[in-house]
């Protein structure tokens, strides 16, 4: 059986300009995650909220530094991941 979450996350920077892609602009095979290296929580970000929260024009980079951990609210350092989902 294939498992389905099998995504590869790699550190933001290395997949993707973060610089320059936004929200709107990053193609839909893309999940993000967040990790905080604080306590090593990771969780998937929903990009619809994201865009909804920040405007669909808020460039990757940014999204790191407005992040909250939900587990111990550790709001420095957040991690963005980028993963690409399964293309079957
Ligand atoms: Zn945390």
């Amino acid at each position: 059986m294939k498992h389905r979450r099998s995504i590869d996350l790699v550190a933001s920077h290395e997949a993707v300009a973060t610089d320059r892609e936004t929200l709107a602009s990053l193609p839909q095979w893309y999940v993000l995650h967040a990790r905080c290296p604080a306590c090593q929580r990771q969780a998937m970000l929903d990009r619809r909220e994201l865009a909804y929260h920040y405007g669909k024009n808020l460039i990757l980079a940014r999204i790191g530094i407005r992040l909250i951990c939900k587990s111990c609210g550790n709001r420095r350092t957040n991690q963005l991941l980028i993963g690409k989902l399964p293309r079957d």
